[in-house]
């Protein structure tokens, strides 16, 4: 059963100054979790976690996540300049962006980060643009077909898409890729790829990091260029319900492990670093959208209308996600009402959930929207001229501190030409 990290206590007292609805993040989880991750991999030496900004770019979070240890992964000129804001700098930075425009590439390279190159043909647009290559560089791999694991009677446990998807190089690209930016500099290598997004699987990890090792070990072979770093990417789940289980990190962890020692150890290569770019597993769970039951509407079906919207929370409306909703105060009360919960947009996607059996719901009620710490406010728009919502730490002391304040009809008219 999914329970919330917050009282309706707690709520109702957060609700006299912030009003809702709000983005709330537990901190406590928050380090729990990258602590989990830095556990897991702590067998080996070089492991770094870059969070992926584009997650929660908010940098109350980005910087619990750097003192936990954790780099970041930009995509956007704007992720650079709020991780440098926060104090990342160097090899702290991993830059994955794709279709690049050149003054990403700059400002990437000023800071020094590391460059994830998507395609063969950034190699000499960043030669180009810089006059250089940076010495340290990363190209992303993309090895086409489907990419599937556990099969079973209800179907497979993962399966995802990647000769549908516009990232990475093939194959034989990364052989020219590798070999072009050595002959203009580089000396350290890294391999990355990106195959299947939230997974509900230990299985996944270890999986990728097989490909990679052996592609890294063909790489080396071919090329002679010296393989510094694995990064193995985001893509790590979570359960958004209440019945699928968790993946174990730790398990994960050792799973890599093996990989690592079967392939990587026996070519000579036991001195790679492990990177991984986890925005979901690490904020998801740590995050609620939290929101008031204003308006209760009974026509061919039930609705209770709140105060949020698809603005504050797109998922739902764009990919038809699974949200777990809990009513504060009736967590153990029975789910025997089916309501359609809804906001207010002029949309009939505007719907954080359909037909869900939930404990009967008065207007007042405060509702926790579950599972929204990473791709939730992040993924927030205007439409309708909705105004995105403010962003909130519970910190580990109980207190709670503003991150981000909610915006004013001044934001959304401040870049009008009137
Ligand atoms: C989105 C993204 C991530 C994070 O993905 P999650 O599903 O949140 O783990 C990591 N790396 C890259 C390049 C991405 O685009």
């Amino acid at each position: 059963m999914k329970r919330p990290f917050l009282t309706l206590e707690q709520a109702r007292e957060i609700r006299k100054s912030y009003p809702t609805p709000f983005h709330i993040y537990d901190e406590k989880g928050i380090r729990a979790t990258a602590r989990s991750l830095n556990s897991a991999f702590g067998w080996n030496p070089g492991f770094r976690e870059y969070f992926a900004v584009k997650a929660t770019p908010t940098p109350g979070i980005l910087k619990i996540l750097k003192q936990e240890g954790c780099g970041v992964d930009c995509s956007s000129l704007t992720e650079l300049m709020m991780a440098q804001k926060c104090g990342f700098s160097g090899r702290e930075i991993m830059f994955s962006s794709n279709e690049t425009p050149a003054e990403e590439f700059r400002l990437a390279d000023q800071l020094g980060a590391i460059i994830n190159l998507d395609d063969l043909t950034h190699v000499d647009f960043l030669r180009e643009t810089l006059g250089h290559v940076p010495e340290t560089i990363c190209c992303r791999y993309n090895p086409g077909g489907t990419f599937t694991l556990g099969e079973s009677k209800e179907g497979f446990q993962v399966m995802d898409n990647p000769g549908q998807a516009k990232y990475g190089m093939t194959r034989p690209q990364l052989t020219q890729a590798y070999t072009r930016l050595k002959e203009l500099g580089a000396k350290e290598f890294g391999l990355h790829a990106f195959l299947a997004s939230n997974t509900i699987s230990n299985e996944y990890y270890p999986a990728l990091a097989r490909i990679l090792f052996e592609t890294a070990v063909e790489l080396s072979r071919e090329t002679g260029c010296h393989i510094t770093f694995i990064n193995l990417s985001g893509g790590v789940g979570i359960p958004y319900r209440p019945e699928q289980s968790a993946n174990d990190i730790a398990v994960i962890g050792q799973g890599v492990r093996k990989a690592y020692e079967d392939i990587l150890v026996p070519a000579g290569m036991d001195d790679v670093a492990i990177f991984t770019e986890l925005g979901r597993f690490m904020l998801a769970p740590n995050g609620h959208l939290v929101t008031t039951a204003v308006h209760e509407k009974h026509i061919y079906k039930e609705y209770i209308g709140v105060d949020a919207c698809a603005a504050n929370l797109m998922r739902p409306a764009i990919y038809g996600a699974y949200h777990h909703i809990t009513v504060l105060g009736k967590e153990d009360a029975p789910c025997d009402h089916v309501y359609d919960v809804v906001g207010s947009l002029c949309e009939n996607s505007d719907k954080f959930a359909i037909d869900r059996p939930l404990p009967k719901i008065e207007m007042g009620d405060i509702l926790v929207i579950h599972d929204t710490g990473a791709h939730g406010f992040s993924m927030g728009y205007n439409y309708n001229g909705k105004l995105r919502s403010a962003e909130l730490l519970l910190k580990e002391d109980g207190s709670v501190a503003l991150m981000r304040r909610a915006e004013t009809p001044e934001d959304y008219f401040a870049t009008l030409v009137w």
